[in-house]
């Protein structure tokens, strides 16, 4: 007589979460909607470049950039998902 053996796995996952300081919405001059913005130093952190190489790829504009009225400048989260999934459909992020 065969026996049958459950075996049952549990497992956890932590998953940590980093408030977007500096983050807020704005219209982005390239995709033409109202995009979520991130700092220039956190898009650098997410592509793990300096921020010399974001400033390079706003130039060749695959990133977007924004500045706001306190001169600081944001980069669209749109271009950097596109960035980083670039087999994606255009992506948007829904409003938050
Ligand atoms: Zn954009």
């Amino acid at each position: 007589m065969a026996s049958r053996t459950t075996i049952e796995i549990y497992t956890r996952q932590r998953t940590l979460l980093h408030p977007l300081q500096g983050a807020r919405l704005a219209i982005c001059a390239q995709c033409h909607a109202d995009v979520l913005m991130i700092s220039l130093a956190y898009a650098a952190s997410i592509l793990q470049v300096s921020a010399g190489a974001i400033g390079d790829l706003v130039a060749g504009g695959t990133l977007h950039e924004f500045t706001t009225n306190t001169a600081a400048t944001l980069i669209c989260c749109n271009s950097l998902f596109a960035l980083l999934n670039p087999s994606a459909p255009e992506t948007q992020i829904p409003n938050l």
